[in-house]
């Protein structure tokens, strides 16, 4: 294949994103890890041996206007700090704009917001502008912000943000079957909107993107977005919502199913074996809306041994049927539309730098070996951190998987109902 065939891939990253993102609270030094780690396996560098081009860029950082797209104005007065400093929050205005607990305000928050969501809308806008066919910003993947208040360690909604903007993306030629008998007036048809579909492979539901997008009504036209999160979800277990259980398929006047807003909630100890079993569910549910970008949050809490989680007990290896590693190679190489990676939790830092880095080798067509040593490079300071195995795999644990044969059959029957209203629709798109 010659150079000019080859896919491009836009990374995002600077010396500004890496030293403001690694101040979340929540993930203190993670950015850093992540960003030197990937750049120590060479990752970044014209001599690796990828299948794609690879082209770091800058994140421009998001204006008012952009965020204001989503995030209600009195939100952005008081994380971007617009207020005087004598205009002092009251405490109640702290707990409504969800600024306490888990997301407390921090010293350059407004800093943080404009370039994580810009470093997303940097990325999204390569796909929409055609610089480039994959983009990457392990910074991005809010996906619990809300449209006016901050919540589970997210403060921006820049997934959403993204989405926002893709919908809006130049429209396109109207999908043509090879068996269409007239194609000469089916392309005479009017141009078609963009679809945009976010998976959501964090252990956590994607609450703040499925409900920006939630339609719970049967006759609505065209939506553009279809929500698609596969999580961990218990009494209990951030975030409580309704739309984190299986889709309930009941076709009364009050339904509140949307099959444009779906999920997969997993058990306790959800394994390769789990994920390989519904991932023909995914798939399927692809296959029918045919999406011209997807939007991939790839949080890597539900890793084995996560700390925070210890939820699943999920692998990384791309020879594993099922891993986070092969489900993203899948994508990647076999999905048509174009692709927006984004990171999200994952509270062990130096695996979450792990993961990202083996992600970010498989989108480039050429995966590092799992059992690879972590580089002890000068310029790599974090290199203790990955003690005691020093090598590049996250390995799996001794978790039961507590999804039984019978759950998957549950969740594939609930899915073949599904996917036949979804049918219906987006026939109609
Ligand atoms: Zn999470």
């Amino acid at each position: 294949m010659s150079s000019a065939t080859l896919e491009q891939v836009v990374y995002i990253v600077s010396q500004d994103l890496v030293k403001y993102s690694s101040r979340l609270p929540s993930n203190p030094g993670r950015s850093l890890l992540v960003h030197s780690l990937v750049k120590a396996f060479g990752l970044l560098s014209p001599e690796y041996p990828s299948s794609r081009r690879l082209q770091v860029v800058k994140p421009k950082p998001a204006t008012d206007d952009e965020l204001g797209v989503y995030h209600a104005r009195s939100y952005l007065d008081v994380i971007l700090q617009t207020r005087t400093s004598s205009d002092l929050l009251e405490s109640t205005e702290l707990t409504e704009f969800g600024l306490e607990d888990d997301c407390p305000r921090f010293e350059s928050l407004s800093e943080y917001v404009r370039l994580v969501a810009g470093a997303t809308l940097t990325a999204a806008n390569a796909l929409k502008l055609n610089y480039a066919d994959i983009a990457i910003n392990w910074d991005g993947g809010r996906h619990h912000a809300q449209k006016y208040r901050a919540s589970g360690f997210c403060y921006v909604a820049d997934c959403v943000l993204a989405i926002l903007l893709l919908r809006k993306a130049q429209p396109l030629p109207p999908l043509v079957s090879l068996n269409d008998s007239n194609i000469d007036s089916i392309t005479a048809q009017k141009q078609r909107r963009p679809r945009v579909m976010y998976l959501d492979l964090d252990v956590h539901f994607s609450d703040g993107v499925s409900e920006a997008f939630y339609t719970p009504v049967s006759n609505v036209i065209s939506p553009q977005v279809l929500t698609f999160s596969i999580h961990h979800a218990a009494p209990g277990f951030f975030p409580s919502s309704p739309l984190a259980q299986l889709p309930s398929v009941d076709s009364s006047p009050i339904s509140t199913f949307d099959p444009f807003t779906l999920s997969i909630p997993l058990l306790l100890g959800a394994s390769n074996h789990t994920y390989f079993t519904i991932w023909s569910i995914v798939e399927r549910i692809k296959d029918i809306f045919k999406p011209d970008y997807i939007v991939i949050q790839c949080g890597v809490d539900g890793l084995a041994g996560d700390p925070k989680c210890k939820a699943f007990n999920w692998g990384l290896d791309v020879e594993e049927k099922g891993s986070l590693g092969w489900c993203i190679s899948r994508i990647v190489d076999n999905w048509k539309g174009r692709k927006l990676f984004l990171g999200g939790g994952g509270y062990n830092s130096p695996n979450a730098a792990r993961a990202w880095s083996y992600l970010t080798s498989i989108i480039l067509g050429k995966p590092i070996p799992i059992s690879t040593h972590i580089p002890d490079d000068p310029s790599h300071s974090g290199f203790p951190l990955y003690a005691p195995s020093f090598i590049l795999d996250v390995p799996t644990g001794n978790m039961p998987d507590t999804n039984s044969a019978e759950y998957l059959e549950k969740v594939k029957r609930r899915f073949d109902v599904v996917s036949q209203v979804l049918q219906e629709r987006v026939g109609v798109l």
